[in-house]
């Protein structure tokens, strides 16, 4: 009889409880009750490097349900996707939300606070290579350590937001992991199909080993999540439309999931990428580039032109294969293993 009377025991224990302490919705220090907004911090501790404080919000719907994380900012000079999130902030009614909202506007502060791309200037890491982290690290895989038991191991779905960076001119697009799962597959499809993007990369070929998952997204689509990423923005810049493709778009994808009232609207006949192809600097140089972000080339198309400081040239790099710029580098400078451009092969078949 101890099992029963236990049972009957923590039975009156919550039924003390005011009803939204049951259902109120926790991550790091941000707390919501049932139809509350609050926020708070990721608390990253100091270990072999410093600590740091993650800001993170949680929009605890009305009406209970799954739970979606929108992640931005593991590289924080990508300011669309830092700045769509923030829109969202302030945007997402809990009154109007079925389930849970959790945001994280910006993963990597050192980066948006010195203006440094790519890595964490902390330790010298991209905050979307190291996942599943590790607590022992350093600060960038403590924070993913971090984020992947307080969010990816919390929610349902998960989308992953990136840009150009101060050196990248992007053209919009998304990505999605297939992973043999049809279920997940679907979810995550109409996921991506309802964010809006009109151009999707097929991301095949993954990690798939829990402990050594590499990126965010696949961290929680490997733990059976269904997640995309979405990227938005280039070079520094904060252009309306490049916002609103982020902020419409993870509407679009709330309504497809039910979380928010309304018909969800799936993007038709988008362009599906099956193969990236990158085109990288074999030396330092001046880079003058021939084309733009969404421009179609075909296979040895130059895409433009390498000098020396003399204003020699020393390189004409062309496209290796036929397909659409997704985006090529923003400024002049490059060195030896730099991204001069990367381009997306259209699939023969949709997915
Ligand atoms: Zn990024």
């Amino acid at each position: 009889m101890f099992y029963k009377s236990t049972v009957a025991f923590a039975a009156l224990l919550l039924s003390a409880l005011p009803a939204n302490a049951q259902q109120s919705f926790t991550v790091g220090t941000a707390s919501a009750a049932l139809g509350q907004k609050a926020t708070g911090y990721l608390e990253v501790p100091a270990g072999v490097d410093a600590g740091t404080n993650i800001p993170v919000v949680v929009v605890n719907g009305a009406k209970p349900g799954k739970v979606l994380a929108l992640v931005s900012g593991a590289h924080g000079t990508e300011y669309v996707s830092i700045i769509a999130i923030e829109k969202l902030i302030a945007k997402l009614d809990p009154g109007q939300l079925t389930g849970t909202v959790i945001l994280v506007p910006l993963v990597n502060i050192a980066s948006f606070e010195q203006k440094v791309p790519h890595v964490n200037p902390i330790d010298n890491k991209s905050m979307n290579r190291f996942y599943p982290g590790k607590a022992d690290g350093t600060q960038t895989e403590r924070a993913s350590d971090l984020i992947t038991k307080q969010i990816v191991d919390r929610c349902d779905y998960l989308i992953d937001y990136h840009g150009g960076d101060l050196d990248e001119s992007l053209r919009p697009y998304a990505y999605w992991g297939p992973t043999g799962h049809s279920e997940q597959d679907r979810v995550s499809k109409e996921m991506v199909l309802a964010f809006g993007l009109d151009h999707i990369i097929i991301w095949s070929e993954r990690p798939t080993d829990p402990n050594a998952t590499r990126y965010l997204d696949n961290t929680a689509t490997v733990r059976g999540k269904p997640s995309i990423v979405v990227e938005a923005g280039h070079a520094g810049t904060v252009e309306t439309d490049d916002v609103n493709l982020l902020v419409d778009g993870t509407l679009g994808t709330m309504r497809s999931l039910k979380m928010l009232p309304g018909e969800p609207r799936f993007i038709e006949n988008p362009v599906w990428i099956e193969k990236l192809s990158d085109v990288l600097a074999d030396g330092p140089g001046i880079w003058y580039p021939l084309v733009k972000r969404g421009t179609y080339v075909s296979a040895g198309m130059k895409l433009g032109t390498i000098t020396d400081y003399f204003g020699k040239v020393i390189a004409e790099p062309r496209a290796p294969v036929s397909g659409v710029v997704l985006h090529v580098n923003a400024v002049p400078s490059l060195k030896k293993g730099d991204n001069i451009a990367d381009l997306g092969v259209v699939a023969a078949h949709t997915p």
